[in-house]
């Protein structure tokens, strides 16, 4: 055993790896990526030789891979981010019924924030509505142990089990004791053995399943309530005394920030002479099924209880739900009484001032503290200077300097001129084409809506030119459905491939037209051409986005038919090439006309007010930033005056430079 520093999504790849786990799929999305990302490493390092890992094309068609694999005994993990979820629960609502036989289990990471998602959906509400039972851990350590007794928990009761870690808990770090990672071979399979009365999922048979699952739910709540395994995250702690009235409970990192809160209260309350109040906290760490009988534990004697959660009010529901039931009187505070945060993430001097609320100290610790500063400024002689919190510059995320997305959306918009337009974005870094100067992106829905989307714009708003983008995973993952509609239904559409050869928005994962897979091996990459001609695209047109004339010329084409039409800008992400030497601006032609910032906006580009030159007066001029370009030569060809260049090899000095 070694001690080994694991982000919290490492350390659930670790878990299922040591769990026996055979088949590892999942779809990228912030903030669950890396644990697929370590099966994979630890697979290509030869320590989880027998396991399969992949990318699949999307978060359905991974959980349907890991049901085939479950049907012949294996055990499987799926991951996904929250809306992945939305992707799979075709699925996942479907083979819950038919049940699982090989453990499965899918870590769903949800982000509070949102940090980087277009939802605050919450999956403890999914996992109620597709009725899987979900574990909710609080620190990284507790998502260990989960996905452990998660696989266990899977094959016992035969369904699959949902995970649901949040950001902070995804990629928070811990120590962790690890078998210097070597992993013991998952336990050969006993293969798939034909059972048409259970694997074939008929009306009959639905109507059977929908009754082991109402059986099999009560009795995981129990054991999650009296079970050590599962009690563990179900804890209860009394506080201040033997007969408390108030209750706090908590699930997921807000358990964590609670406990810290706590701490903080009673630190406060000792420091102003306060004596706190008795009372009880609850970690749910299992919300559903809910486990009544340790809620019952908990609330004996209470009669007011605060509940502290990120998202949806899952356990607040939940806690009235069961009092009503059990007709105990409880009144439960949090998100619908207006007594906790009704969106985002929780901190811990947030929930510490809302549980001093709650047991009544705000006002007396006040008090008693600031008498006290005002003893000790009085004896010192003067006052304490207030301090006021340093506010950061609000800085919004942007292209990278150099990426090709910039000089496709420059061509589309360059081409379409004063052509009334529509463009609908998608998911993926173009969605950043939306901010200014650049403009060129209308609405963005989810995973492959803008091709679709466009569609029925085109249909009731004709006088429009419907312009789709989606990038090259996008396309695979989701927007091939939308292209076949497109041709078979007629509809005028220009959709614009952003193929940058990866998904970079998650991290740079390949994908089909990549032709490389997690495994290592090579395979023949899809081609996206192929793939719109085989749906139906009649015109097809290629352009290096980074070449301004040619690419205005291909969109322009494309634009032009009447019918579903497309632009392939292939140029790869910047974070897959080395990159060239930094352009400079020639002080002597640099007229400060400033069209290089306001036509593209590339951050590597900025104006110096102070700058003087012949042709600029003193209206100033640009000047590029070494440090960020990248040389990908879109600015040397936006520029009218020709005024940005490459500078000669070995004098990349600004200034002086001949156009
Ligand atoms: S570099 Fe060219 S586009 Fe930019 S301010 Fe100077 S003259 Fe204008
Ligand atoms: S060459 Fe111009 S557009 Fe490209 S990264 Fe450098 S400054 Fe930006």
């Amino acid at each position: 055993m070694t001690k080994k520093l694991l982000m919290g999504n490492e350390a659930m790849a670790h878990a299922a790896l040591e769990a026996g786990v055979r088949v590892v799929a999942g779809y990228p999305g912030t903030p669950s990526s890396e644990i697929v990302e370590t099966v994979a490493r630890l697979h290509a390092a030869g320590k989880a030789h027998d396991v399969h890992v992949e990318w699949s094309t999307n978060e359905k068609a991974a959980l349907e891979v890991l049901f085939g694999a479950s049907l012949a005994g294996a055990r499987g993990l799926f991951t996904c981010k929250q809306m992945g979820l939305n992707v799979a629960s075709d699925a996942l609502m479907s083979l819950n019924y038919v049940s699982v036989r090989g453990g499965l289990v899918l870590v769903v990471a949800d982000d509070p924030g949102p940090i980087s998602s277009q939802t605050e959906q919450d999956t403890r509400r999914f996992a109620a509505f597709a009725k899987v039972p979900v574990l909710d851990p609080a620190t990284p350590e507790q998502a260990y142990a989960m996905v452990k007794e998660a696989f266990d928990l899977s094959e016992r009761f035969h369904t699959p089990v949902i995970v649901r870690p949040t950001t902070r808990v995804d990629h928070a770090s811990a120590f962790f004791d690890v078998q210097d990672e070597t992993f013991a071979l998952p336990a050969p399979e006993a293969g798939f053995e034909r059972d048409v009365s259970t694997w074939i999922i008929f009306p009959r048979r639905a109507y059977e399943a929908h009754g082991e699952i109402n059986e099999r739910l009560p009795q995981m709540a129990h054991a999650f309530s009296t079970e050590a395994a599962f009690a563990q995250f179900n804890e209860v702690i009394t506080a201040c005394g033997d007969t408390p009235t108030f209750g706090i409970m908590a699930g997921g990192i807000s358990a964590a920030y609670t406990r810290e809160a706590l701490r903080m209260v009673h630190q406060r309350a000792e420091a102003a002479g306060v004596d706190m109040p008795p009372y009880r906290f609850m970690q749910v760490g299992t919300p559903y099924p809910f486990p009544a009988d340790a809620v019952a534990a908990f609330a004996d004697g209470l009669g007011d209880v605060l509940v502290i959660e990120e998202l949806d009010y899952v356990l607040e529901d939940a806690l009235a739900a069961w009092a009503g039931r059990n007709r105990v009187s409880l009144t439960v505070h949090g998100k619908l009484t207006d007594e906790a945060r009704d969106r985002g993430e929780n901190d811990v001097d947030d929930i510490a001032s809302r549980i001093e609320r709650f047991l009544g100290l705000s006002g007396r610790i006040r008090l008693r503290l600031r008498e006290s500063s005002e003893g000790e400024s009085e004896q010192a002689g003067s006052p304490a200077p207030a301090v006021s919190p340093e506010t950061l510059p609000v800085r919004p995320p942007v292209l990278c300097p150099g990426c090709p997305h910039r000089g496709a959306f420059y061509a589309v918009k360059q081409a379409l001129r004063k052509t009334p337009a529509v463009m609908c974005g998608d998911i993926g870094c173009y969605t950043l084409g939306n901010a200014k100067p650049l403009e060129a992106i209308d609405t963005c829905l989810c995973m492959g809506a803008g091709i679709t989307m466009a569609q029925g714009l085109s249909i009731v708003d004709p006088g429009k030119k419907a312009i789709a983008y989606v990038g090259d995973s996008t396309f695979f993952a989701s927007g091939m459905t939308g292209l076949a509609n497109a041709a078979y239904n007629g509809h005028d559409i220009t959709v614009m491939v952003l193929d940058n050869a990866t998904t970079a928005m998650t991290g740079s994962q390949p994908h089909p037209g990549t032709g490389i897979t997690l495994m290592g091996d090579r395979n023949q990459p899809l081609s996206i051409e192929a793939v719109l001609t085989a749906n139906g695209f009649t015109r097809v047109y290629h352009a290096d986005p980074l070449d301004k004339d040619s690419s205005i010329v291909a969109v322009k084409a494309a634009v032009e038919f009447e019918g579903p039409s497309a632009v392939i800008f292939e140029s790869p992400c910047i974070q897959l090439i080395k990159p060239k030497v930094p352009v400079v601006v020639n002080t002597e032609i640099c007229t400060g006309c400033k069209k290089c910032i306001t036509e593209i906006g590339c951050p590597a580009i900025a104006f110096d007010p102070s700058a003087q030159g012949m042709r600029s007066g003193d209206r100033g001029q640009a000047v590029i930033d070494a440090a960020l370009c990248n040389g990908c030569d879109l600015c040397t060809q936006v520029c009218p005056f020709k005024a940005i260049v490459v500078p000669l090899s070995g004098s990349p000095a600004e200034g002086g430079q001949d156009a």
